[in-house]
């Protein structure tokens, strides 16, 4: 029984009554629900507990220190023990404890040009055959993301972003020029993950080239 299946059945009247795995959830019972296909706490996507090792080297992979790769996960991402698992990992790294001051001030800097994949990328919606897609290009390394969506609603881009950004990291910067990305519901969005949202204008639409570019090649 996985907590999918509880969700559709109702939760037991006790705690007891669920199975070990699933009693973490219990505190969160109000909070969790089904989108896209994705199990969500809230806002943050449930990370599946096959993808958790791999999710937790991209959260440790830039070597942020222990309290920026929590604070960056909690927006985002939620699985029991999240938070023991990241003190783990960043305690036995050598190169997060040595650079942890250097970080620390880095952060003020404003790169322009990334520095790292799935710092800055590029995202637009396409139809193709009928159906609406999202696509997602990191800027440093020309990987490309592509998502079915279920509706061309911001809430249903935003819940595919999500799933993108819980296996490659949340990015600093998205550069975007069409709809919904300028929505209300898409801006709080890149706020609550503390994202820079770089809007192009209709008059400078070639400053998205590297989305525009990947959907012809998708294409
Ligand atoms: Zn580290």
């Amino acid at each position: 029984m996985n907590l999918k299946t509880i969700l559709e059945e109702g939760w037991p009247h006790h705690k007891k009554n669920l199975p070990e795995s699933i009693r973490p959830y219990w505190n969160y019972m109000a909070e969790i629900h089904e989108a896209d296909n994705l199990m969500f706490v809230g806002d943050r996507i449930i990370v599946p507990l096959e993808q958790r090792n791999y999710v937790l080297s991209k959260i440790h992979e830039s070597h942020l220190g222990m309290e920026k790769c929590k604070s960056r996960a909690k927006q985002s991402l939620y699985w029991p023990n999240m938070f023991a698992d990241i003190e783990m990992i960043c305690s036995q790294c050598s190169i997060c404890n040595k650079f942890k001051r250097q970080n620390q001030k880095e952060t003020l800097i404003q790169h322009e040009i990334p520095a790292r994949p799935w710092e800055k990328v590029g995202i637009d919606n396409f139809e193709y055959k009928s159906r609406n897609y999202v696509l997602v290009v990191d800027y440093y390394s020309k990987f490309v993301e592509i998502r079915l969506l279920q509706g061309t609603n911001a809430q249903s881009v935003v819940n595919n972003l999500k799933a993108i950004f819980s296996v490659h990291g949340i990015p600093e910067e998205i550069v975007s020029d069409n709809m919904p990305f300028n929505s209300h519901f898409f801006k709080t969005f890149t706020k609550e993950y503390n994202i820079k949202l770089s809007t192009s204008s209709p008059t400078h639409s070639q400053s998205n080239g590297m989305a525009e570019r990947s959907i012809q090649t998708v294409k």
